[in-house]
């Protein structure tokens, strides 16, 4: 490679060049696995045992001569095949459309100017900057690092982060890697296939996709049934072929038998759950990263959340500067530059001074931007750093400036677990060193503390004092350190430099709680969620916001990195002890993230936890649903995470919440639909079988049954709307069957009505002498009827039809109504009229089987009346209660 100039790395390519350069190399990325054609799904439609036994069905019936019948079995399969197939794959473009919003973002240096652009634009001459959290978007020859560490386990299968320093050897960021620490830049010298990754990209193994939990158990709950029915169908034909009855009939009778059992809408049906699940989650600003997260949001029992950004706004302001002697001055929080000599003029002489000093030492270590944007400033990078650099101009000192007169060596990046920055230059008399960050961190660097024109022995006391009265108000604190030190000879400075400093005094920022905050916290406590805030900033200013936030705590439930550290040394049932009782967890280290998300699962939480950095990795993969930030959030946060929030706010995970306990209820809906109705048709069969009555329905008519009019109507119970009350009942138990004991019961009595009424009709009409097929065809009519009330009795589990706005799902209305007009409809069809055996029925007759049909929604509605009585019984939402009497 080809030295590069210093210009060069100041200045990066031109556009132009990167237009040029994109389209020789083509875009950094490698090259994708065929996406699975709309072919391959439908093909995959027929690959089920039902369809096997009903395409053994149609040929039977070939053989047989009747061509009619095998050409319909044929037409309805293809025609679920087709349904199915589109759903399917439109569910599926749906999620990858998803996945393409948090595609990776990189900084590089254009033009002389950093600019975020999307990872794929990369090309080989770009000037590329790291930071922590970041994943290597190419392979990067590096010229400056800072503290940087890399994760290169991807490539090499070591996981231990390996340190880099340019020196004299070449040294390389690879594509894939990870940045855990520090800072860099460097030069790319190759993207997508052409990286080292790219090289052995065929060798690695890509994460699966996984399938929801509960997709997999209906599918085996499926599969059990489809066994079932063939054990049941075996012994039927044993029992027939024994009382000689005809083969024809038998084989008929199996099949009518298979037909009503499998529940073959189901895994379709699920599908659209999800799928429209998962968009509406979108649409209020979750993406889900992993299937499950979708069913397992709503269980949450405690939501874990960061402070800054996501319960506030994370729009810092300095508002207050205070030295150590305590003179305070308040900053008016605006974006002009005449504030200047008002701040520093209302102040004495000395005092100015001094604020000067602590804003160059606020200044210095700091790598935020400010960039002139029209009339204002527009700020890049980290939000304090961005803060203090405001503050810093209001006052006029300009970084730009300062880095002149005091030119930067090196310096020591912010890292949340270090708490604070700092950063080396050369001074006029040896080297100087400039420190801003966490005040407890900095006061223990310093010893003596500035005061009118020189420094005095710190006073650690009253400093702390001062700091907690800042905190009180919820002010986020930032202290600031400088300090004289003899010029080392080999050039490195490093923490351990950092002793025997002088402390500059403290800058108050605020930062305002989001105003829909409050609400969606009053929402987690109706829904009986618990919130808990852990963050690494101070406990005065945490428990302020939190009460700001209307988080529900009392002061002994504040507890900071420290005691959990002295509970985690005294073992497992201590940390257990201290994460029952805590609420706030302040200044704690983002890696005791995982013991205490790890503790709180087994006191028996389901546990959402938000994270951004790269140390809230291990946490976000190890609890039940990791929240990353879609925002401030590192590209290894988000990897981690179960879920993004798109803006990294709290009342979007109440809103995923909510829309998670509506997924997972509208698959309820549709397994309640399509298990009561096809357990119906068998009690059918049941019944008829033993007392020698002919077929009750036709193989053709189950299937007409099962895969047109409820195949309607079943997939719009997917895209059932929320019910309003979601939020106001305890979480769901993760480990709690689909089939539930309300589900078994309702379950039962809606097949017994359905099964029992349609056979009473069918034995009714042949007493009365009416034809076998004229029964049939009333009976076919009498289940479409009954189908289309039991889509409305599907539709809420406690609430009564008539108190649902019937347009809040207009496409159900429709469905029934096709389902029924269809139905209605083939009657009059030459040629399905004859194949299906069906025909017209008077109007009276009509009336009267939608009066016996309506059986099933009476008794359905009294059902879910007693239920209620029940319901209102029990206290509604225990958790309320309990924090309310923390409260106390
Ligand atoms: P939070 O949980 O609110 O996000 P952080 O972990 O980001 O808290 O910050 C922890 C502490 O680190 C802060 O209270 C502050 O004292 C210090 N800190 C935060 N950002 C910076 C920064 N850019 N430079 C120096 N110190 C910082
Ligand atoms: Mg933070």
């Amino acid at each position: 490679m080809v030295p590069m100039s210093q210009t060069a790395q100041a200045l990066g390519l031109s556009e132009a060049q990167a237009a040029e350069r994109l389209t020789r190399f083509g875009p950094n990325a490698l090259p994708q696995p065929q996406s699975v054609s709309l072919i391959r799904v439908f093909l995959r439609q027929f690959l089920s045992p039902l369809i096997y036994i009903l395409l053994a069905a149609a040929l039977v019936s070939l053989v047989l001569n009747d061509i009619k019948d095998a050409i319909f079995i044929g037409a309805v399969l293809l025609l679920n095949g087709t349904i199915g197939a589109v759903q399917e794959y439109s569910a599926g473009r749906a999620a990858a459309a998803l996945r393409d919003l948090e595609e990776p973002h990189a900084t590089v240096l254009r033009e002389g100017v950093e600019r975020q652009i999307d990872a794929r634009q990369i090309v080989p001459g770009d000037i590329v900057l790291l930071e922590a959290g970041a994943r290597v978007p190419a392979d990067i020859e590096l010229f400056q690092t800072e503290d940087l560490q890399c994760d290169e386990s991807l490539l090499t299968g070591e996981s231990a982060p390996v340190k880099k320093t340019v020196g004299e050897k070449q040294v390389t960021a690879f594509a894939g890697s990870m940045v855990t620490r520090g800072r860099a830049r460097g030069l790319v010298t190759a993207t997508g296939a052409e990286t080292e990754l790219g090289k052995i990209a065929a060798h690695l193994n890509r994460p699966s996709v996984s399938q929801p939990p509960l997709m997999i158990r209906l599918e085996r709950f499926s599969r059990m049934i489809a066994l079932a029915v063939g054990v049941a169908v075996a012994a039927l034909i044993a029992v027939g072929l024994i009382r000689a009855m005809p083969f024809s009939d038998l084989f008929l009778m199996a099949i009518g038998l298979a037909v009503s059992a499998i529940p073959e809408g189901l895994p379709v049906a699920i599908s659209v759950a999800l799928a429209i699940g998962m968009r509406r989650m979108a649409a209020a600003n979750v993406i889900i990263r992993k299937m499950p997260a979708i069913e397992s949001l709503g269980s949450c029992t405690l939501i874990a959340t960061d402070k800054t950004g996501t319960l506030t706004m994370n729009q810092l302001t300095v508002t207050d500067i205070r030295l150590p002697d305590g003179t305070c001055v308040t900053y008016r929080p605006q974006n002009d530059t005449d504030n200047v000599d008002r701040v520093l003029h209302a102040c004495a002489e000395p005092g100015r001074e001094r604020i000067a000093g602590l804003l160059r030492a606020a200044a210095l270590p700091n790598e935020g931007r400010l960039v002139q944007d029209g009339n204002g400033w527009k700020g890049y990078g980290d939000t304090v750093d961005v803060a203090l650099l405001a503050a810093a101009r209001q006052t006029g000192i300009i970084l730009e400036e300062a880095t002149q007169a005091y030119p930067l060596l090196t310096r020591i990046p912010y890292e949340p677990d270090l708490k604070y920055a700092a950063s080396f230059h050369e001074g006029k008399a040896g080297i100087r060193v400039f420190v801003k960050g966490a005040p407890e961190t900095l006061i223990a660097m310093c010893d003596r503390m500035s005061a009118c024109g020189t420094a005095v022995a710190i006073d650690r006391e009253a400093l702390i004092r001062q700091k907690e009265d800042m905190a009180a108000r919820g002010l986020r604190i930032l202290a600031f350190a400088e300090g004289e030190i003899a010029s080392e000879p080999d050039g490195r400075y490093g923490a351990r430099h950092l002793v025997d400093l002088v402390f500059l005094g403290f800058a108050g920022m605020q930062d305002p709680v989001r105003p829909e905050v409050p609400a969606a916290i009053r929402d987690c406590y109706e829904a009986g969620i618990e919130v808990i805030m852990v963050t690494g900033d101070d406990p005065g200013t945490a428990s302020a916001i939190a009460r700001d936030a209307g988080l529900h705590f009392a002061p002994h439930q504040v507890v900071t990195g420290q005691d959990v550290r002295d509970a985690e040394a005294e073992g497992p049932d201590a940390i257990d002890r201290l994460t029952r009782n805590a609420r706030i967890y302040a200044r704690v280290d983002p890696a005791q993230k995982l013991s205490i998300v790890l503790s709180l699962a087994r006191n028996g939480h389901f546990v959402a936890v938000t994270g951004d950095g790269v140390n809230d990795a291990p946490a976000l993969k190890h609890t039940h649903v990791g929240v990353a930030m879609g925002r401030k959030g590192a590209d290894v946060a988000k990897e981690s995470a179960d879920i993004i929030l798109t803006d990294d706010n709290f009342a979007s995970i109440v809103a995923g919440v909510r829309e998670g306990r509506v997924a997972y209820a509208n698959i309820r809906k549709v397994v309640f639909m399509l298990v009561s109705t096809g357990a119906a048709e068998v009690v059918l069969f049941l019944l008829a079988f033993p007392l020698g009555l002919p077929m009750p329905l036709l193989p053709v008519q189950l299937l007409w049954l099962n895969l047109v009019t409820n195949g309607i109507q079943d997939v719009a119970l997917a895209a059932e709307k929320a019910e309003g009350d979601e939020l106001t009942y305890p979480p769901r138990d993760p480990k709690e069957p689909i089939f539930d004991r309300v589900m078994i019961r309702r379950l039962w009595h809606s097949t017994l009505v359905i099964g029992l009424g349609g056979f009473a009709v069918f034995w009714w009409l042949l007493q009365h002498g009416y034809e076998e097929t004229e029964a049939r065809n009333l009976l076919l009519l009498l289940f479409v009827l009954f189908e289309n009330f039991q889509t409305f009795n599907s539709r809420s589990e406690h609430h009564s039809v008539f108190h649902q706005s019937l347009f809040a799902n207009p496409l159900l209305v429709l469905g029934v109504l096709v389902a029924q007009g269809l139905h209605i409809g083939a009657m009059y069809t030459p040629g399905l009229r004859e194949v299906l055996q069906i025909g017209p029925v008077s109007f009276a007759d009509w009336g009267i089987l939608l009066l016996i049909a309506s059986t099933v929604l009476v008794v359905m509605e009294l059902e879910k009346r007693w239920d209620g009585r029940r319901r209102t019984m029990r206290p509604a939402t225990l958790a309320t209660e309990q924090s309310r009497q923390i409260e106390k």
